[in-house]
């Protein structure tokens, strides 16, 4: 099928969309007044698998601490992913963070405009940089993430999963074969809303739709079928055990995670991988037994974790305040090598005590922050 003939002509595709967006659309996100490149790129990374409504506050908090990209690339870690807790994906935010600091040192502290050296930086990929060049630069590229796929794959009939090469290149081929000569910025911002609020994933808006007419999955009756979903692989499922250890104060033993692990650089608790395993961490950290709070589970993109968890009552009260945080006890020195968790690269890099008035200023994983705060 031509691409002229799915969804119409693919300038008639371009105009019907700017006039659909120029009614329905959305004109008063945040990242568009002003739509500078910064603020985009924000955004876009913060959109990333997650929605705008969820976005939105976030991205007021974030823009608010680091208006500008240097302020960004001047900022300690652990204030980063405090502000990006409970978004997810927290390697979104290391990313970000780094990229901003490779700009400091190669860029004069900008985000480049071309192509090619913006998706050279961490976490931005070519439709990332195509959605800033686009969008704050005006420049004619094309975007393809996840809702651009969807909507190109049922308007044209692509049978095949836009996870693959083959059927990524085509994808990108229609994408380009779309672009308007005008009004980029808008055109783009017009696919993202139909994408987000009109053919969206399940249940797509079908009798509101500018372009049904020249739709195929509509037209063939295969919308639920398009796009193509991944080849399903089971999910494995790992274990986890974890330590609350609370003190006579009511401060909790926390240790920011280091290595390729999951939660890299977060705030979690001490955990081993078994039953073993926790109870040498126990002995290691001084803790007497515990009694077992509820199970959890939680997960992740390639895998899920069953955790359970102990609260252990630490009768001294511990050493130092918040600032002097250290537990005097060398993180890696109490975690013991075995049972540990097996991807794990999940080390301790630092141990501290953590009133509960102290959350908001560390990165701490959503379901962490769920368990700490229905503590008995
Ligand atoms: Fe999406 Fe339905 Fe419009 Fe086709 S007709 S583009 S499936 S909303």
């Amino acid at each position: 099928m031509s691409s002229a003939d799915a969804g119409g002509s693919p300038s008639g595709f371009a105009a019907t969309l700017l006039a659909w967006y120029d009614a329905h659309g959305r004109h008063d996100l945040p990242w568009q007044h002003p739509r500078t490149p910064y603020r985009v790129w924000v955004s876009e990374v913060m959109l990333q698998q997650t929605r705008v409504q969820t976005v939105l506050g976030y991205f007021e908090r974030f823009l608010a601490r680091f208006p500008e990209l240097p302020a960004l690339a001047a900022a300690p870690e652990d204030d980063v992913l405090a502000l990006w807790s409970g978004l997810g994906y927290y390697r979104r935010a290391r990313h970000l963070h780094h990229a901003a600091r490779l700009c400091v040192e190669r860029h004069g502290g900008e985000l480049p405009d071309r192509l090619d050296a913006l998706a050279a930086l961490p976490g931005i990929g070519r439709s990332t940089a195509a959605a800033i060049l686009a969008q704050a630069h005006g420049q004619r590229v094309a975007i393809l993430d996840g809702n651009v796929k969807r909507v190109l794959a049922r308007l044209t009939g692509e049978a095949g999963w836009p996870g693959q090469p083959v059927v990524e290149r085509r994808l990108w081929a229609e994408a380009e074969a779309r672009l308007p000569q005008q009004r980029i910025a808008d055109y783009t911002q017009a696919l993202m809303d139909f994408g987000a609020t009109l053919c969206t994933p399940r249940r797509p808006r079908c009798g509101d739709c500018p372009v049904q007419a020249g739709c195929h999955a509509f037209a063939t009756g295969r919308v639920a079928l398009l796009p193509t979903r991944k080849p399903a692989k089971p999910m494995p499922t790992r274990q986890a055990r974890m330590l609350v250890l609370r003190d006579t104060q009511g401060r909790v033993l926390l240790e920011r995670r280091e290595g390729k692990a999951v939660w890299q650089g977060l705030w979690s608790l001490p955990e081993a991988a078994d039953e073993a395993g926790a109870e040498g961490l126990r002995a290691a950290l001084g803790a007497g037994p515990g009694r077992s709070l509820p199970a959890f589970d939680h997960a992740f993109s390639h895998y899920r974790l069953e955790v359970q968890a102990s609260l252990h009552a630490v009768r001294e009260p511990a050493p130092g305040g918040m600032e002097a945080a250290a537990t005097g006890i060398p993180a890696d020195a109490a975690a013991p090598a075995t049972g540990m968790p097996a991807d794990a690269a999940a080390r301790a890099a630092e141990r501290r005590w953590v009133a509960r008035t102290d959350y908001d200023s560390l990165g701490l994983p959503r379901p962490i922050r769920r368990l700490l705060e229905s503590l008995p």
